[in-house]
């Protein structure tokens, strides 16, 4: 197999141009091509573990590269070795000799953790095969969405990290399959993958969502679900103060019946106008359940969501004007959802993986998120638009719903959530609003958790305060995978210290 490809001392930036790091190199991780899953996962994790343990040898700081799309800087290294696993991104089919007695191993799928949500999408459903969530767009690595609890709005689904049932671990000191107490694989698989087993409830929820703070993923064992499709609608609609009290309590049903189907929804999305929320339209997006039916092509493009990017461009250009702020804006989400998908639409049917769209960025974003317990939408609607108002706004509000998602520094910690985003162009007048909404919620008393990945001025004092017990559990757990300080230290970039998780 080839050796990395160092690619030498570079200025390097993000994906959307938020973060950039000069570099001591930039590491190409090439992927193996032998036949077997064992063997592929063998010879890259020894790839790894050589970078590692040089990296130790020489004092230097790595990082583990994804896609590059977190806003925040937490794929970045200053003066370290960035090392991408973009190429490292095969998936296997798994049999039943290489799972644990009692693992059903039909919904499950070993994946390489370089390979984008829109490859497990594809491999998936080639093994007949469906995730059960994921974020809105999927250019992202599975390894690298997992590390910041990327999620959707599933009702009754968590995050992608709560696909996981393994992982392929790398430190410094060695190469360890981390799995919870109960078994998942079989010890002979786990030997030849190059791997020891390291069986630890802890460990496992800690690298569930480890913001790179867990040691080096090289390859994760995934449970899907059998294939399944969506009904996708999509529409604009009028809402009333009255919906956000219903959605706050978890009154989808109800809400479903009077905007779209009368029937359970699973996914529910509401993208608001904050400078007139009740009197211009909202952007709807709810997805119902269907058995998969193969005589159904794909759809010609995915179904895809608003066009954030569009939003924003349009926010640029109003952000000098006072006055008829929210007309603009239902200007650009009448552009942005200019495909209607409504009750009446027969199309508007296809699988999950056909669901999330690719992205092109053509504007500078901001984004900003709170997560904060359903329950506490209804008293904290009204004051946070109000404060994201009173800063300046940016573009739209988003409304997402999920259940509490697996992994101890989950953002998503309640058991029912409300994820809200705050997206705009990417200026100080968005930014200072997404401060203005934190202000007004603390002064509020309201608990809330914010995105690993998007804009999040976070730092170590208030994510212990935030993760209370479960931040104590993951220091603990990461001293458990990696006893000694000098492994810890290779993966210490300036961003994961100042969030005091390393
Ligand atoms: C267009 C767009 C749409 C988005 N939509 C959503 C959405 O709908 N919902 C949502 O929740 N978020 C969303 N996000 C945020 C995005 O999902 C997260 O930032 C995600 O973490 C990015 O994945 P990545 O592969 O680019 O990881 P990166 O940004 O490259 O890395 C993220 C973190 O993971 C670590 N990491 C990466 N690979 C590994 C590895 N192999 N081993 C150990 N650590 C690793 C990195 O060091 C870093 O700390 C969106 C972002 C963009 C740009």
């Amino acid at each position: 197999m080839p050796a990395p490809l160092r690619h030498g001392a570079r200025r390097w930036t993000n994906y959307h141009g938020t973060a950039s790091a000069n570099l001591a190199d930039l590491v190409e991780l090439i992927n193996s091509t032998a036949d077997g899953a064992r063997a592929a996962l063998r010879e890259v994790a020894g790839d790894v573990l050589a970078l590692m343990q040089q990296a130790r040898e020489v004092g230097i700081q790595i990082r583990p590269l994804g896609s590059g799309w977190s806003p925040s800087p937490i794929c970045i290294v200053d003066h370290g070795w960035l090392i991408e696993t973009r190429r490292v991104n095969r998936c296997f089919q798994l049999v039943a000799g290489d799972v644990a007695p009692g693992i059903d191993v039909s919904t499950l799928m070993l994946v390489q953790a370089g390979a984008t949500i829109d490859e497990v999408n594809d491999s998936a459903e080639e093994l007949g095969l469906s995730l059960t969530t994921g974020g809105a767009s999927n250019g992202q690595t599975l390894a690298g969405a997992a590390a910041t609890g990327t999620h959707g709005s599933v009702l009754t689904a968590g995050g992608i990290q709560d696909h996981i049932r393994a992982l392929q671990v790398v430190t410094p000191s060695g190469i360890f399959w981390v799995e919870p107490s109960q078994a998942v694989m079989a010890p002979d698989f786990v030997a030849d993958t190059g791997s020891i087993i390291l069986r630890d409830d802890d460990v496992f929820a800690a690298c569930l969502v480890a913001v790179g703070a867990m040691g080096f993923v090289t390859a994760l064992v995934i449970e899907c679900e059998p294939i399944y499709m969506v009904r996708n609608i999509q529409k604009r609609a009028r809402l009333t103060r009255g919906h956000i009290t219903q959605l706050a309590r978890g009154g989808f049903r109800d809400f479903s019946r009077e905007m779209a189907l009368d029937e359970d929804p699973y996914f529910v999305q509401v993208i608001l106008n904050p400078f007139d929320p009740f009197d211009k339209d909202a952007l709807l997006r709810m997805l119902y359940r269907r058995a998969f039916d193969p005589s159904i092509p794909p759809p010609p493009r995915p179904l895809a969501g608003a066009g954030y990017d569009a939003l924003t461009l349009i926010g640029k250009a109003m952000a000098g004007f006072d006055l008829f702020r929210a007309d603009i804006l239902q200007l650009a989400m009448r552009a942005g959802y200019a495909v209607q998908r409504d009750i009446d639409d027969p199309e508007a049917v296809a699988t999950w993986g056909h669901t999330t769209e690719p992205h092109n960025p053509i504007a500078n974003l901001f984004n900003g998120s709170v997560t904060l317990a359903r329950d506490d939408l209804d008293r904290a609607f009204d004051p946070m638009i109000e404060a994201f108002i009173s800063g300046g706004g940016g573009t739209v509000v988003t409304l997402r719903f999920m259940k509490r998602a697996a992994g101890l520094l989950a953002p998503a910690r309640f058991a029912d959530n409300v994820v809200i985003d705050f997206d705009g162009p990417r200026s100080d007048v968005s930014h200072r609003s997404y401060r203005a909404v934190i202000t007004r919620l603390d002064a509020m008393g309201i608990r809330f958790t914010r995105h690993w990945g998007k804009t999040n001025d976070l730092d170590a004092a208030r994510v212990a305060q935030d993760y209370g017990d479960e931040y104590q559990r993951f220091r603990a757990a990461q001293r458990r995978l990696m006893p000694d300080p000098g492994d810890l230290a290779v993966f210490g970039s300036d961003c994961l210290v100042h969030l005091g998780l390393i």
